[in-house]
């Protein structure tokens, strides 16, 4: 997935409330109309689970405005416990021991502040899981 999709779709990713697609079983996340993968507009409610591990991951130092005082932040492709691969932010970490193949798990934080609005998005990110 791009940067800018990421971006865009960050308001529909502040739970891990996914869909499935009847015909094919395509997991999509975040929620849409239709099935990415056929097309498919039967969607049922999916349940993505907590825990997954980091596939590749990138290390963003310029992002679009709002999000600057977060830069640099990680943002990895994680493919959780049933397969699913999503893209997210790594958090409570620093940039430079993120590591590929690191075992995360999800949490619920602020994702970033509009100074002049006030206004305050939430998001999931992904945190390393010390089990
Ligand atoms: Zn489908």
């Amino acid at each position: 997935m791009s940067v800018p999709r990421y971006w865009r779709e960050i308001p529909g990713r502040t739970r891990l409330e996914a869909q499935k697609c009847s015909k094919c079983g395509h997991v999509i996340y975040p929620e849409r109309l239709r099935c990415d993968k056929c097309g498919g507009v039967l969607l049922e409610p999916y349940t993505l689970p907590e825990k997954g591990k980091l596939l590749t991951f990138s290390i963003v130092r310029s992002p679009p405005s709002n999000f600057v005082k977060m830069a640099p932040f990680v943002l990895g492709i994680v493919e959780l416990e049933d397969g699913t691969r999503i893209t997210t932010q790594i958090t409570d970490i620093p940039v430079n021991d993120v590591s590929i193949g690191m075992s995360l798990e999800a949490v619920f934080r602020k994702i970033s502040e509009d100074g002049d609005s006030g206004i305050i998005q939430y998001a999931m990110k992904f945190r390393p899981a010390f089990r």
